[in-house]
């Protein structure tokens, strides 16, 4: 039996073989774990080190495990010791993918191109700038006038729950079903499903930069200049501001199973911007439209950002403009979880008739 990480977005925590077990440890708070286990036993057993910060994800999501490729599922883990947690895997003998999160990198990207590449309606465009890349998939024929809708996942390049919510939106738009139809009809959508390819393939949860230095790279927005990949994605978004054309503009995270719900937010002031009266009504209802029906969905209106530089802070105080972020859980939902998330939001954001209040008096 041996530990692999030679597959994209690979990453291993210290970790010890004992007879049919082997055993992880990802202590501090929940580490990344992505390996294969090559020539397991009939009977492999699994565990886990985790403190009191990693047991939310031990308890609400499981581990992740998977013995033919890709499709992995959550596999319960049960309490064997004070901070060891067990699962065993029936694999037959062939080799087993464990994982920490739902693994999202290049190759989920170069799959997601090549299933839908070509199909109705959907292009896709890949920008470089200082050698780095962002794919960003548009649907919709743009007649100047259609508001344009822009979701942006894998900020964090690990919070993957985010990025396959993402992947989902762009095979429903590119299925040519009713929705998708719908959706092109009246709007111009851009989907960014993976902002930062190459830091989905590094241990850090976040942004990893040419010198392999981990950033938080969602909160860069406001930095002079972003990370290229940030930096692209910003002057489309503010492209779209110039032009009045932005309407729904989403970044998609995951706390993973650290929340068991998945909270939609957006704030009501930053630098010296203030929402109006007018404008918190309106925001408070498209919250409630687009979270209606998303499984486990919740919402937040905070006065102030958390964390200052991230889009919804730097958006509202450089141009007054209202844009949104949601955390889709893994607490007790996987694919299909994330696929529906993707479709009700698709869903919700046609219900909301009015976007142009997203402005301030002034623009
Ligand atoms: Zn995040």
């Amino acid at each position: 039996m041996k530990v692999l990480t030679a597959l994209d977005g690979g990453v291993s925590q210290p970790y010890e073989i004992e007879g049919e077990t082997v055993t992880f440890d990802l202590r501090p708070g929940q580490k990344i774990l992505n390996v294969l286990i090559t020539d397991p036993p009939e009977e492999l057993r699994i565990a886990v080190r985790v403190d009191e910060k990693g047991k939310p994800f031990v308890a609400r999501q499981g581990l992740l495990t998977g013995v033919d490729g890709l499709a992995l599922s959550a596999c319960p883990l049960t309490e064997t010791a004070g901070d060891t947690y067990g699962a065993v895997l029936r694999t037959d003998g062939r080799a087993v993918r464990v994982a920490s999160r739902y693994p999202y990198g290049r190759d989920g990207l170069e799959k997601l191109i090549c299933d839908t590449g070509g199909g109705d309606g959907c292009r896709w465009q890949v920008r470089r700038k200082a050698h780095r890349q962002v794919a960003t998939f548009e649907f919709g024929e743009d007649d100047g006038r259609k508001p344009m809708h822009y979701f942006i996942a894998g900020e964090d390049a690990w919070e993957t729950a985010g990025t396959w919510t993402a992947d989902g939106m762009v095979r429903i738009l590119a299925s040519g079903d009713a929705l998708a139809e719908s959706f092109k009809a009246r709007c111009l959508v851009r989907i960014v499903p993976l902002a930062s390819p190459y830091s989905a393939t590094r241990e850090k949860a976040s942004y990893t930069t040419l010198e392999d230095q981990g950033l938080y790279g969602a909160a860069t927005w406001g930095d002079a200049p972003p990370p290229p990949e940030y930096d692209l994605i910003r002057a489309d978004v503010e492209e779209a501001i110039a032009r009045r054309r932005l309407a729904f503009m989403l970044t998609l995270h995951s706390w993973q199973a650290q929340s068991e719900s998945t909270g939609l937010e957006t704030v009501k002031s930053a630098g010296h911007n203030a929402l109006s009266a007018e404008r918190v009504e309106w925001a408070g209802h498209v919250l409630e439209t687009l979270i209606a029906g998303v499984p486990h969905g919740k919402t937040s209106f905070p006065q102030k950002i958390w964390h200052p530089g991230l889009a919804r802070d730097y958006l509202l105080a450089a141009h007054d403009v209202i844009t949104f972020r949601v955390e889709v859980t893994t607490a007790g939902q996987g694919y299909d979880g994330f696929r529906d998330t993707a479709r009700r939001f698709l869903e919700n954001v046609l219900r909301v008739e009015d976007w142009s209040p997203v402005y301030g008096a002034d623009r």
